[in-house]
This record gives structure tokens, C-alpha cells and sequence, in this order.
């Protein structure tokens, strides 16, 4: 996720945090003014979701409560989604009560979406040199899997750390921390460790890497993780997969494997190739264009793969990610 969308969505949080004490929201009835249908209901540019071969859908917001994360899944006529269980920039931890839980559930039921992840907070840095961040940071990210567990969700996509001081030891710290969270919070959830554009000390930014730190943790708690796999990081990061498409997927295959591939984060770049800079941009409009989520769409060792689109929303956000989800739709048809 970019900075910038990180932003969007604490003034979103905090605005609704503002706004919390009045309740009632009268979303489900009141047609948008930017829209021309029922908020809850089918954008007009949703496309039909029965026939997706791999869950397809987008990081939709919570504002207003968890269970409008689903309405608004609807929407864009996802069978996938992404949510944050807590607001994302801040330290604050809450637990999920089972009449969240049970909301949130009944909620999703009445939508197309058979796939659900949640992404954990920005602050977590499981790789610190900090001792007291680092504990925080584990008690943070532990708090992040009871929620997921409790809500039921299928993964939880995290970063990897910053390692600040050596990157060996960074490593070892993230593995370690990781260890002790799965070892301490059993669940349904998978932990998805997410590449990164490695950016800075970030760890993650290359798949052997990303390899390395999967094959520290022990065969029972290596089996409850796996990989997400964000485009535009990756571009990112330095893989071309315009002009090397088959290339980069080959060594994905060869260092981490298509087992592990738990999540794709489908996102072209506003920033060039190698840059090291995260930065989303719509689908076909950045310095990766269509070509390559073309070939993903319709990539058979991709097939059961689920996809989040975390593409900038603007002004229109459920018009904005129908009409991303419908050109990926096309994508997958061969159009
Ligand atoms: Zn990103
Ligand atoms: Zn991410």
C-alpha cells in the first residue's frame, strides 16, 4: 500500500471516529449523490462475480464498523476482501467481541465474497533492533491474529521488518518474532508475509529473501504460512515483468514456490521499475500498463490464486474499484 493511501485512509478512520457516538448510518437507504444506485447495492460497472475462477475484490474500507466492509464489497461485486481490523496508523488495540464477530460474519453472508484477509498496522516492526519497540510491535502483531482469528478471516497479509542496524540480524529478529506470535495464537487465519519494494533496510524486497526467512520457522508453523505477492512491489523491487514476464514468475517458482503464493495484490506503479518506491496506481495506467495483469488474469499457475486490487480509490471509490474489477474480469475473458 502507498503512502499516500495510507493517509486517505487515517483521515477516513479518524473522521469516523468523530462521527461514532451518533451510530445510525443512513447509508443503506440514501442513494450517494456521486452514484446512481443504492449504497449497499450493485454499482452499475459491477460485473457478475458466480464465475471467478480465484476470488477477486479490493482493500474496502471499515468506516462506519466492520460489517459495512461487506456492503461495500457488494458493491463493486467482489468475491474477495481486504480490511484493517483496527485503525492501521495508530498503537490502540482492541479485541473482537463475539457480536462483532457475528455481525461482521452475517454481513459478508449476503455477499458474493468467499475469500477475506485483513492487512495489520503500519507501526509493527517485527525485525527492530529496538528491544521495546519490537515487544510492542509482537504484542501488536498477536493482537492483529486473535482479531483475524475471531472474525474468521482466511489470512493475514504483514510486512516484512525493518532491520535498521544488520540485515542478517533482522532476519533472525523477524523469524523469531514470528515464531512466538503463531506459536501463541492458533487459529484459522494463515499469515501471509508480504514482498516488498525494499525500500530502505525493509526486508522482503527480493524472493530469496523472502525464502530465507519462511525456511527459519520451524515445518508445523511454516505449514500456517505463506506469501502475498503485491505487482507494484515487485516492479518495484526491480522484477520487470513487462518486458520478462515468464523470467520473474520462474524464479518466484524456483525461490518461494506457487504453494505458498497465498494472495496477489494486484497494483500497477506509479513509480518506475527498480525505483524501490511504493507507489499504486489504476490498473493499466501506470509505468507497468495492462500487459502484465493481463497475463496474471489468465495465468494457469495463478488460477485459485485470490486477487486485492489496493488501486487509488478517488473521488468515486466504489465506482472507481467496479470499474478496476471489471476491466480485470475482462482481462481473465481474454478481451
Ligand atoms: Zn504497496
Ligand atoms: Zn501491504
Amino acid at each position: 500500500m502507498s503512502p499516500a493511501k495510507k493517509t486517505a485512509i487515517a483521515k477516513t478512520a479518524s473522521a469516523v471516529k468523530k462521527s461514532a457516538p451518533t451510530k445510525k448510518s443512513p447509508r443503506k437507504s440514501t442513494p450517494s449523490t456521486w452514484t446512481d444506485h443504492a449504497i449497499g447495492e450493485p454499482h452499475p460497472l459491477a460485473t457478475a462475480t458466480s464465475d471467478d475462477a480465484a476470488p477477486l475484490g479490493a482493500h474496502v474500507s471499515i468506516a462506519g464498523g466492520m460489517p459495512e466492509a461487506a456492503l461495500r464489497s457488494r458493491e463493486i461485486g467482489a468475491s474477495a476482501a481486504q480490511v484493517f481490523t483496527k485503525q492501521a496508523n495508530r498503537w490502540a488495540e482492541r479485541e473482537i467481541e463475539p457480536t462483532e464477530s457475528a455481525a461482521y460474519r452475517a454481513a459478508f453472508a449476503t455477499t458474493d465474497v468467499r475469500w477475506q484477509c485483513a492487512h495489520d498496522s503500519y507501526l509493527i516492526n517485527l525485525a527492530s533492533p529496538d528491544p521495546v519497540l519490537r515487544t510492542r510491535s509482537i504484542e501488536s502483531f498477536r493482537a492483529e491474529l486473535r482479531r483475524c482469528h475471531a472474525l474468521g478471516l482466511d489470512a493475514l497479509v504483514s510486512h516484512p521488518g525493518n532491520y535498521m542496524d544488520e540485515r542478517a540480524a533482522g532476519l533472525s529478529r523477524n523469524a523469531e518474532a514470528i515464531i512466538e506470535a503463531l506459536e501463541a495464537e492458533v487459529g484459522p487465519t494463515r499469515l501471509l508475509m508480504e514482498l516488498t519494494a525494499g525500500q530502505g533496510t525493509v526486508l522482503g524486497g527480493t524472493f530469496e529473501e523472502m525464502a530465507d526467512l519462511l525456511d527459519r520457522l520451524p515445518a508445523p508453523l511454516a505449514a500456517r504460512v505463506g506469501v502475498c505477492l503485491d505487482t507494484a512491489h515487485i516492479w518495484a523491487a526491480g522484477y520487470d515483468v513487462c518486458t520478462d514476464y515468464d523470467g520473474v514468475w520462474d524464479r518466484f517458482g524456483d525461490t518461494i514456490g506457487f504453494s505458498r503464493l497465498g494472495c496477489l495484490h494486484l497494483n500497477d506503479s506509479k513509480a518506475a521499475l527498480g525505483s524501490h518506491l511504493d507507489r499504486h496506481e489504476l490498473i493499466g495506467e501506470g509505468t507497468m500498463g495492462a500487459e502484465p495483469f493481463r497475463r496474471i488474469m489468465t495465468d494457469p499457475r495463478l488460477r485459485h490464486v485470490p486477487r486485492i486490487i489496493e488501486t487509488p480509490k478517488g473521488d468515486a471509490p466504489a465506482a472507481t474499484d467496479a470499474r478496476m474489477l471489471s476491466l480485470l474480469r475482462s482481462f481473465a475473458a481474454g478481451a
